[in-house]
């Protein structure tokens, strides 16, 4: 099987209401498709979600956009892709990052076309391909955008009725009110329902950090996501808190695990396909963090059907990956089995909705990513 040609398509899906998070100044629901032809008919399917603004805490990495992945894809990437095995994926990996430097968005997009090729070609499912399920399914963490205390209570009680059972609270600008917001969900949400507070670096100081952990020990909350910049910061907070510390944006790369568990930087990893490059060093961040005791989560910015898919396959096949993932519930209009748990965007480019029961996704069974893409709606979402 030979690749016959690249080509990148940027799309916008319609949201079910504006998201917000500290950081985050344009709207979410724009992506890239990367499609990859073959000589064999197979045609495989990748995914960017670049955000302009959304980054490491030094600027070291991040700043891909829509224009950027489309531009690597098709100007740097695609000549040397044509002519290839598809399947050569780790031969494929070693050339791109010898090509350009970074735009980890763009090679993550490009790599996931690659492994829906691998899967197709066989007939199998891209979570058999990583090593198989681990899990029946991953728990969905719904996301509760920045926004006054009582909408947040208000969509975080509508997800729950959906069946969600884990939260990933956005905070970070405004202490007192992330605090008041965690102790009102306690009270007011079932017992089992699992609490993350995600700061996205927000608190800038380590005493700020401190005092929001300390007035929130009652709450029974799993982790403080990222609630400073840079590493020595992380190192703080986590040796000082009582409840355990996830880093985000200060791990990227497998490099960036190395040094995070060598600084004791945080007690958990927040895995993106897309800031590592892929699933391939998605896959050796993994392997730092469970060496280390490490367990981890897979998150990313609101993806549609073609990176949630790639997601749902990386967590069910990867033994660290134990935490509720931060991954939409894709699903073509007026398909979506909730009203507001994992439930973004009102409508995909999937003819399919995604399995979703008791608060989890269930593996797509699917060869490759699993998916069926309608290119009706790419032409009609295509900005
Ligand atoms: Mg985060």
């Amino acid at each position: 099987m030979k690749i016959t040609g690249v080509d990148a398509v940027p799309f916008a899906l319609p949201i079910r209401r504006r998201f917000r998070w500290n950081g985050l100044d344009q709207e979410l629901g724009e992506f890239v498709l990367i499609r990859i032809g073959t000589d064999e008919g197979f045609v495989g399917y990748g995914e960017a979600t670049p955000l302009a603004t959304w980054g490491d805490e030094h600027g070291r990495h991040g700043g891909e956009t829509l224009d950027t992945v489309v531009s690597i894809a098709e100007k740097i990437l695609s000549r040397h892709l044509r002519g290839q095995d598809p399947t050569a994926i780790s031969a494929i990996v070693e050339q791109m990052d010898s090509l350009v430097i970074g735009h980890t968005y763009a090679k993550c997009a490009v790599e996931m076309a690659l492994h829906d090729l691998w899967g197709k070609s066989l007939g199998t499912p891209v979570y058999k391909l990583l090593g198989g399920a681990v899990r029946p399914g991953v728990v969905v963490a719904h996301m509760v955008g920045l926004m006054d205390v009582g909408e947040a209570v208000a969509e975080a009680e509508a997800a729950c009725a959906d069946g969600i059972r884990a939260l990933q609270i956005k905070g970070g600008q405004d202490a007192d009110r992330d605090i008041e917001l965690v102790r009102d969900l306690r009270r007011r949400l079932p017992a089992h329902v699992r609490l993350r507070l995600d700061a996205n670096q927000g608190y800038r100081h380590v005493k700020t950090a401190l005092r929001v952990a300390r007035e929130l020990e009652d709450c029974r909350i799993d982790y403080i996501e990222q609630p400073v910049a840079g590493l020595a910061d992380m190192r703080q907070v986590t040796g000082a808190a009582k409840m355990p510390i996830i880093a985000d944006e200060s791990c990227w790369s497998p490099r960036d695990a190395l040094d995070l568990v060598g600084m004791q930087g945080a007690d958990a990893i927040s895995i993106y396909l897309a800031k590592a490059g892929g699933f391939q060093k998605a896959g050796h961040v993994a392997a730092i963090a469970e060496a280390a005791g490490l367990p981890c989560d897979i998150n990313g910015s609101i993806e549609s059907a073609i990176g949630n898919a790639a997601n749902l396959a990386f967590a069910l096949s990867s033994r660290p990956v134990s935490i509720p993932a931060v991954i939409p519930v894709s699903a073509p209009a007026g398909c979506h089995p909730c009203r507001i748990g994992g439930h973004y965007f009102e409508d995909d480019i999937v003819t399919r909705p995604f399995g979703f029961a008791d608060g989890a996704l269930l593996p797509l069974e699917g060869p490759g990513l699993g998916i069926e893409i309608d290119e009706d709606k790419v032409r009609k979402y295509a900005l």
